[in-house]
């Protein structure tokens, strides 16, 4: 069973419950909600379709190295369109993806900034044609609708109805499934890892109406988790990552996991979960993202000034 329960005095003295559902070791490649999110990709390609696939992410994506990954096991060519410059060193993300025969196209900082606008996707397209094209992170409906079915996972569990389920949140398609899928007693926490404001609620309510599913209530958002934005790793952040794991012996990535933990667990300190709460956090994945921010923890960690709660 994919659960690990945390079992410690933190949750403990507190009334809590918590367990992790460890979406980190579905897939030795396929990061953990990536999996999920190219669900029905997998399915179209396993019934032997062979699309182009073309996708836009960062240099450290963890959706671009599971969509290459996916392209070199089925034999279907991948593209990405890369936030970056054609001169930098090529991190070991792109590395991994380049090995598994993903084209790299480089965008600069300003025509990258454009890439969820229509007439920009619609004159790639035109410039693309025959390639189908992913949404950066992957969130599209057929991403909600592979999300949807994490909860198959649980459902053999005493964890399949938890009184509040967390996950972290990027672009919001692995939430939106979440919350299509969700049990109607339990109630959906998303944590945002940027600083999107309403944004982050308006794109889990339009992948929701995209992937023609209907809201079911019972979700929200913490807005106070990102730590001032993305990839941000203020000192007190490493220190969490390094005694969770201490202590539970789960590695955290930092750009996501890690914050979720950490505003879930600030919740649980501040009372807002009732006694005798059951926790279930979503662990994402990411942990091929970790390689690049390992130098950032350490130094992080050595300017930490402590003490914190966990
Ligand atoms: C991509 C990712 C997320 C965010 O998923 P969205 O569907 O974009 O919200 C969360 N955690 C990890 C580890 C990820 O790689």
């Amino acid at each position: 069973m994919p659960v690990t329960e945390l079992d410690s005095s933190f949750y403990r003295l507190l009334g809590v419950r918590a367990a992790v559902l460890r979406l980190d070791e579905t897939h030795p490649q396929i990061s953990g909600n990536k999996w999920f999110k190219l669900l029905p990709l997998i399915r179209r390609l396993e019934a032997g379709e062979r699309p182009k696939l073309l996708s836009f992410g960062g240099v450290w994506s963890n959706h671009l190295h599971a969509l290459a990954f996916v392209g070199q096991r089925f034999g279907v060519e991948t593209m990405a369109f890369v936030r970056g410059h054609p001169g930098q060193v090529e991190t070991a993300m792109l590395q991994d993806a380049r090995r598994w025969g993903m084209k790299i196209r480089y965008l600069d900082r300003e025509t990258y900034a454009r890439r969820n606008e229509a007439g920009f996707v619609e004159s790639l397209r035109c410039d693309h044609p025959g390639w189908e094209y992913l949404p950066e992170g992957g969130s599209n409906a057929d991403a909600v609708a592979g999300c949807s079915e994490i909860w198959s996972l649980l459902s053999t569990s005493d964890w399949s109805q938890p009184d509040l389920l967390a996950c972290a949140l990027g672009t919001g398609g692995t939430l939106a499934g979440l919350i299509a899928g969700k049990p109607a007693d339990t109630r959906i926490l998303g944590v945002p890892v940027l600083e999107l404001g309403a944004q982050a609620e308006s794109s889990v309510r339009r992948l929701l109406g995209e992937a023609g599913r209907d809201d079911p209530g019972g979700w929200e958002l913490d807005l106070g988790g990102a730590c001032g934005g993305y990839a941000r790793l203020p000192s007190s952040l490493a220190h969490f990552i390094c005694t969770f794991e201490q202590r539970y012996s789960v590695p955290l990535d930092p750009v996501y996991t890690a914050k979720l933990f950490q505003a879930v667990n600030r919740r649980i300190i501040s009372g807002k979960l009732a006694p005798g709460s059951r926790v279930l956090f979503v662990h994402t994945g990411g942990l091929q993202g970790r390689r690049g921010m390992q130098a950032r923890i350490d130094r992080a960690l050595s300017a930490f000034q402590g003490p914190q709660p966990l």
